[in-house]
Order: C-alpha cells, then structure tokens, then sequence
C-alpha cells in the first residue's frame, strides 16, 4: 500500500470529531510510509487531513478540475497537484492512483465519490479496498442503505465485501494492512 485515496468533506462547519479524526489519519498514514492523493482542496476536513500529513512531512498528491482553482479551492502547499479538466476525469484519476479508498465523513461530493468506487467494483473495473470511516456513527444510514439494497436483492451476499466498515482512523490503518480480497472477475457475479 503506498498511495491512499481519502474522500472527505469540503465543509469546515463540521463538528470537532470528525476534522480530529482526519488529522489523525493524515498522521498515522504518514507513520505508516503511506501518501495521498485526495480531491486537492484547502478547506475542510479535506484541508486538515493535508495540512496533518505536510507537517509530519508526507507527500500529499491533489487532482482538481480547473474550474476549482478558478475559485481558489485549491490547497496551494501540497507537494503535487495534478489539474484535470472535469469532475469525471478527477474521479477516475483519483480512483487509479489509488492503491485503497477511504471515505471519511462529507457531503454530497464524498458520498457520490464513495458510492461511484463501489459500483465500479461491482462491475469488475475497480479492484482496490473501499474502507469507510465510520467516524461517530455518521455514515450509519448509508451502511443501512447499502445493506438493505442487499437484503432486497439489488446487490448479492457477495457484494457486501465490496466495502469493509471500521471506526477509528487506527482500525482504519489495520484494515490497510489487512485488506479484504476482492474477486478480479466480479462482473461475471455482478447481474442478479
Ligand atoms: P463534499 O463531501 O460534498 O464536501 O465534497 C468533497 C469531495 O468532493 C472531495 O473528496 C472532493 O473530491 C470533492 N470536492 C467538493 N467540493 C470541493 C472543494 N471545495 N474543493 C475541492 N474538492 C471538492
């Protein structure tokens, strides 16, 4: 594992845990010899887990579309920022950069890039672990969701391994070094 994709909120309006918790990471994956590679932005939780790995001195690669350096959105100390030119590109870059996926707590942008990696494994062009931190219970609804649409037949039993839910940042980097496999032929499973 060397290259860790972090999806995380925009928003710097949100409660202590959850930037607590991104800084945290950002210091354990530094610790642990690990980089990221994350929307590029300076504001959020998305700013604090960058600011936490620069200051341990980790490399921190950014992929935002222009149009967001146009408002400045973009976090100007990184070691690298890669500039694409639409959000689709963004995500796929991200998404092949990657050697894991980490959604922490966020807003529409980070559940749409979470929900976007686990359909791509369902289809087989996505391979990587998908681990949600589930920081003070926040993504309780959509882990719902996601087991109902199980439940319900939308997904199989088998899907359920797509993500791998944990905590802390620290059950986080276990689940990093413990990954769950996932099968490379998932599309032939992917219809029900
Ligand atoms: P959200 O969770 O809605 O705040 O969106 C955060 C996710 O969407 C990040 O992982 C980014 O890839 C992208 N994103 C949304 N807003 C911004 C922003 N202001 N600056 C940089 N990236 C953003």
């Amino acid at each position: 594992m060397q290259n860790i994709c972090v999806y995380c909120a925009s928003s710097s309006q949100v409660k202590e845990e959850y930037s607590q918790a991104a800084e945290k990471l950002g210091r354990l994956l530094v610790a642990a010899g690990m980089q990221l590679v994350y929307g590029g932005g300076k504001r959020g939780l998305m700013g604090k887990i960058a600011d936490s790995m620069l200051a341990d001195g980790g490399k921190v690669t950014g992929i935002m579309p222009r149009f967001m350096t146009e408002v400045e959105w973009n976090h100007t100390g990184i070691t690298e920022m890669i500039l694409v030119n639409s959000m689709h590109e963004r995500k796929e870059k991200m998404a092949l950069m990657a050697d894991a996926v980490v959604a922490l707590p966020g807003g529409c942008g980070t559940l749409e890039e979470l929900l976007e990696v686990i359909t791509w494994k369902r289809l087989g062009i996505f391979s990587k672990p998908i681990i949600i931190c589930n920081v003070d219970g926040y993504f309780d609804p959509l882990i719902e969701m996601l087991n109902k649409s199980v439940d319900e037949n939308f997904m199989r039993e088998e899907h359920r391994l797509m993500w791998q839910v944990t905590n802390t940042p620290e059950e986080v980097m276990e689940a990093l070094k413990n990954p769950m496999k996932w099968d490379e032929n998932a599309r032939n499973f992917a219809a029900l």
